[in-house]
């Protein structure tokens, strides 16, 4: 064993001042193979949702209300001159009193967590679990961001020499234009939004065309709990053709986008030839997120974590697993149990009333989703090895794509970011810091995830691996609003991270006064 790890380069003399770590209890519930049988799934049923059984079951059974019409282009420029006429007036309410305006809308979302996942199940195609987590993540975004507005955004006096007076003052920029996914319609339309609104922007809010029902019971809530209403607009349609006309209007003060890789590349070429002024970009974008598990890691908080990370959600994360990079010594252990682990998940439709209650794994969003993920699997299936893939009923066909694993030769192999349960592996040896300079190649740089029970060799990946957020020793996704603030670098994003201290900034523009007294 000492040998194995020797020849991933970590030396025996400091291997010998290094004991291994014991290991931590993994907080999440094991896939049943290893837990033994629970009333959990496998991947975790809320206590939340269990209690809400009943009414969860009845709202499920009650269609969706119609989805908003789509705007035209014409419409969202209106939307924007409008939002531009209101925004000193709001950027003019009181701090305390913009923040009281998320806290309320907080309160309203806890209490209208059942419809509020009943929602997030039917448009969302999400499972229970995930619809929790996200109904508490936008309710964690709305505190977290007054407290934060409450800390940061006050006038700040600044030293200066007598007989002068010196302020730092941080207001709105303008009109922000949010353009949010269909991937958390609740948590990330919600999180763009109260940041720039509680920092004194109005906002033109465009969630993506799959999830607007979501978003307007965002804002009828907000509203509800007291934002003017000529404080948002909610501009619904295609990014082609409404989303551009939101970037390219002259009042755009600032774009926070979260989405794909190459839309923030052509939000960010629009910006550069509008004729008006410079306007930041905020872009929180994909990844080709890796793993990297040595041969002293905990095979069982290893898969716990794989399958946590590669397949909830659907694999529907930008923070999701791709690709588990394992050593050689261990490979053929972890891959055998992974394979074991994916056989107890269950796919199924959230929705159904009937069944809902026993899925871990729910459909993809949409058709061209199904259909562009079933060409790369179908691409995988010739050029890789299949490792293992979950059983899944017929009449899933033609809208889940079953958890699949992969094992490639090599990183390179890696084409592109695939988003949804497919999971490529591949082994290695050797130094370590040669895995970790493969994975920086790829050019992404959002979530990273390390397995090891050597504090030394996790230090050493997290330090020399160009990532926004890593995970030792559990899982990698489901960053936690004020606790491990998310958001990525290079093709990742341009930062700030969601959910930190420095987000808000990006939002307000900076006026120094000197007054000389
Ligand atoms: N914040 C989420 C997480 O940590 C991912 C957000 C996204 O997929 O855009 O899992």
């Amino acid at each position: 064993f000492v040998h194995q790890l020797a020849d991933e380069a970590v030396s025996i003399p400091a291997l010998l001042a290094s004991p291994l770590r014991a290991a931590a209890p993994s907080t999440l519930p094991l896939p049943r193979r290893l837990y033994g049988e629970s009333r959990v799934n496998a991947l975790g049923v809320d206590p939340v949702v269990e209690r809400e059984r009943a009414p969860l079951l009845a709202r499920l059974a009650v269609p969706m209300p119609a989805a908003p019409t789509d705007d035209s282009a014409a419409s969202a420029a209106l939307a924007m001159d409008a939002l531009h006429r209101a925004q000193p007036g709001w950027n003019a309410v009181p701090l305390a009193e913009r923040c009281a305006v998320l806290r309320r809308a907080a309160d309203l979302m806890e209490r209208q967590m059942t419809e509020l996942v009943a929602l997030l199940a039917q448009e969302g195609r999400k499972t229970f679990g995930d619809g929790v987590a996200e109904v508490r993540e936008a309710i964690d975004f709305c505190r977290y961001y007054a407290e934060q507005a409450e800390a940061r955004l006050a006038p700040q006096a600044l030293p200066g020499p007598t007989g002068e007076k010196n302020e730092l003052c941080l207001h709105g920029r303008g009109v922000f234009v949010c353009i949010s996914p269909w991937n958390f319609p609740l948590a990330i339309f919600a999180g763009q939004v109260v940041a720039a609104l509680v920092a004194g922007n109005t906002v033109a809010a465009k969630p993506a065309e799959q999830t607007p029902r979501s978003a307007r019971r965002c804002v009828e809530l907000l509203i509800e709990a007291g934002l003017p209403a000529d404080a948002i607009r909610l501009v619904c349609g295609p990014g082609e053709t409404v989303g551009a006309a939101l970037v390219a209007h002259p009042r755009c003060a600032g774009v926070c986008f979260t989405g794909s890789t190459q839309v923030a590349k052509i939000i960010q070429r629009q910006l550069a030839m509008g004729d008006g002024p410079i306007v930041p970009l905020i872009a929180e974008t994909g990844g080709l997120n890796a793993m990297i598990v040595d041969s002293s890691a905990l095979p069982e908080q290893v898969v716990d974590a794989v399958v946590q990370s590669a397949f909830r959600s659907a694999g529907q994360r930008c923070s999701a697993l791709r690709l588990l990079l394992v050593h050689e010594g261990v490979a053929d252990k972890v891959s055998e149990m992974i394979a074991g682990a994916m056989a107890e998940l269950v796919c199924g439709d959230p929705a159904d009333a009937a069944r809902g209650w026993s899925v871990d794994v729910g459909p993809v969003i949409d058709a061209e989703a199904h259909a562009g993920l079933s060409a790369q699997v179908a691409r995988l299936e010739r050029e890789a090895r299949l490792v293992a893939r979950t059983a899944m009923d017929a009449r899933f066909a033609a809208t889940h794509i079953a958890p699949v694993a992969f094992e490639l030769k090599s990183v390179g192999e890696m084409k592109q970011e695939i988003f949804g349960p497919v999971l490529h592996i591949v082994r290695w040896t050797g130094p370590v810091d040669a895995v970790i300079d493969q994975v920086n190649a790829l050019g992404y740089g959002l979530t990273l995830g390390i397995h090891t029970r050597i504090d030394q060799r996790a230090e050493r990946i997290a330090e020399r691996a160009r990532v926004g957020n890593v995970y030792v020793n559990r899982n990698m996704i489901g960053a936690v609003v004020g606790v491990q603030p998310f958001g990525g670098e290079g093709l990742s994003g341009t930062g700030p991270k969601a959910g930190g201290p420095h987000y808000l900034y990006r939002f307000c523009g900076e006026q120094t006064v000197t007054v000389n007294t």
